[in-house]
């Protein structure tokens, strides 16, 4: 095997379809485009009333094992899997998240697949793309301008500035920000209190427009948020504020789903892109409903391991959008299991079949997570170029010892080829399989029950440990009448735990919940366990150092 070219070598050299072409392929007409030059597009919410009484494709999940720092291959198999499917046939879109600049020029480098498994075009989709990322940025900061405009010209709701929870936000890794000061300079600037920036994918705005159902939801949903509590302890929301039309224009056009295609020219739907923390971390409803309505199989995504992303997109994204999954996708890599297993990240590349053995606990425990709701699950095992024979077919054989379908996916490095056995097997599971999916609990009980129920049945903990800070706010909530929402947890993605040392299938732990908060716009409760970061910083070496683009407009070092 020659060498692999770079991500976006390989991106540079696709032979993209005018997205006329794509669009047209799956029934969207002329008139629900709105072109943003030749290769990207939204597409106008009109096309859900033509397509209303069209039966809707299969919705297929994407998740993972507990993933190491480097990720183990979601994105990449989610693409890859689409187009494995219209490889063998099928009519398959894919749905993913927006990237965020964030994470772009910080560590990650991108977030659009990899090798011969890409969305593109790739330096668009990981930069402004249709410029989604601005607007909701800018409908965030509008509402911070209204609340310190609102208390300098009088304060009318008597806001308590020293309880306003909504914060500015950016996009952009840019710790300084992550406390500041505003209002400075004399009384011509307002009143003087402590802010502080979030990355704009840890807004609420962004879990807001990933989860209505239309422009009119979104409004709703908006005008629910809650800015922070006035002198009696009550709440003062958007609309309160009088921002939440202004704020809903903002995002007119945010709201469409963004039409891509894929290396293959496979069509994909990239829409939205909460964080997986604080977040449910999953593309929007409308675009998984717009792929829903236009294709045979939806392949989407959810961020993290399948105890984090998988249990929200199941629990809440599914639940609001009233969606039902058909099945799911684990993605295992042999060196993440070896981790898991014991073995250090500089020694991965060395076969360990002990380790693998070892780790396996944590492929296991997910794949029992995914059938709490009920989902038939297939274990694709992402192939690195240094796993060797004997390991894979440990692997392999144990997942058939354990009763999970299991495929080997090489889309990395072979494209659609590489993942016509996933996609076969994942088909004849669908076929085969009922779904019967059901949430893992109902909204209906209290705050502590359903974070317990999660800690036990999903993370395999003994149970929960509420900080004082968090049972008076569970109070609060109760209070307010706002506990009967599903739970949002925030928690390291490094380990089943809330402790990201404990790798494999730790057992004998609790959970600690440091801090509890309602996201009512989006309709979940925050559950904060451990440091939840929603500024990310950059690291020594940003990823932004080796980014560049020359006189030739070609642009190196996006991955
Ligand atoms: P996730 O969605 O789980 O975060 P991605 O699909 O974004 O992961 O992949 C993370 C990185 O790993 C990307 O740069 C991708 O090119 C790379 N990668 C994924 N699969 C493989 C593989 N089989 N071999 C080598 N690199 C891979």
């Amino acid at each position: 095997m020659g060498k692999i070219p770079s991500d976006i070598e390989i991106a540079q050299r696709a032979k993209m379809k005018d997205i006329r072409e794509i669009a047209e392929n799956v029934g969207i007409l002329e008139d629900e485009l709105e072109l943003y030059g030749k290769y990207k597009a939204k597409v106008s919410l009109d096309i859900f009333k033509r397509l209303k009484d069209k039966k809707d494709g299969k919705l297929i999940l994407v998740t993972a094992i507990t993933p190491t720092p480097a990720g183990e291959g979601k994105s990449t198999t989610s693409v890859g899997l689409g187009q494995a499917l219209n490889k063998i046939g099928k009519n398959a879109i894919i749905a993913l998240r927006e990237p965020s600049l964030g994470p772009v020029f910080g560590v990650k480098g991108g977030a659009a697949g990899g090798g011969y498994a890409q969305v593109v075009p790739m330096e668009d989709i990981n930069l402004h793309f249709t410029g989604d990322m601005h607007a909701i940025t800018a409908a965030n900061n509008l509402l911070s301008a209204a609340i310190d405009n609102h208390i300098h010209q009088g304060n009318s709701l008597r806001i308590d500035a020293r309880q306003i929870t909504w914060k500015r936000v950016i996009d952009m890794n840019d710790r300084a920000l992550r406390d500041v000061v505003i209002g400075l300079g004399g009384k011509a600037n307002g009143f003087v209190r402590q802010d502080g920036f979030m990355i704009t994918v840890a807004s609420e705005i962004m879990a807001v427009l990933c989860l209505s159902s239309d422009l009119m939801d979104l409004k709703e949903r908006i005008g629910r948020i809650i800015i922070g509590y006035n002198m009696d302890g009550q709440p003062v929301t958007a609309k309160d504020l009088k921002v939440d039309g202004a704020m809903t224009l903002l995002l007119k056009d945010a709201i469409k789903p963004n039409l891509v295609q894929t290396l293959e020219n496979t069509p994909a739907l990239i829409h939205g892109g909460p964080f997986a923390n604080i977040a449910h971390g999953c593309n929007s409803i409308i675009a998984t409903k717009l792929g829903l309505k236009l294709a045979d199989y939806l392949v989407t995504e959810a961020g993290f391991g399948a105890d984090l992303g998988a249990e929200k997109f199941l629990d809440i994204k599914c639940r609001f959008g009233n969606l039902k999954p058909s099945a799911v996708v684990i993605v295992a890599t042999i060196r993440a299991l070896k981790m898991h297993g014991g073995v250090k990240k500089t020694d991965l590349s060395i076969e360990n079949l002990e380790a693998l053995d070892k780790g396996f606990a944590n492929l296991s425990k997910q794949v029992e997570n995914i059938r709490k709701f009920n989902l038939p699950v297939l274990v694709a095992v992402n192939k690195f170029s240094a796993d060797t024979d004997a390991e894979i077919n440990l692997l392999i054989n144990k997942c058939k010892e354990f009763g999970v379908e299991v495929a080997l996916n090489e889309v990395w490095e072979k494209g659609g080829e590489g993942g016509i056995e996933m996609a076969q097997k994942l088909v004849e599971i669908v076929d085969k399989e009922e779904s019967n999916y059901k949430p893992l609990y109902e909204t209906e009980k209290s705050i502590p029950e359903k974070i317990e129920k999660i800690v036990k049945e999903i993370y395999g903990g003994d149970g929960v440990e509420f900080s004082p800070k968090a049972l008076k706010e569970i109070k609060r909530l109760e209070e307010l009448n706002l506990d009967k929402m599903p739970i949002c947890m925030a928690k390291t993605q490094y380990s089943l735990s809330d402790n990201p040392q404990l790798l494999g299938a730790p057992k004998g732990f609790k959970i600690t919940v440091n801090e509890v908060r309602v996201s009512a716009g989006a309709g979940f409760i925050v559950c904060q366990t451990g440091d939840i970061m929603t500024m990310p910083g950059l690291p020594k070496v940003p990823a932004a150092e080796n980014i560049d683009i020359d006189e030739n407009g070609v642009v190196t070092g996006l991955f």
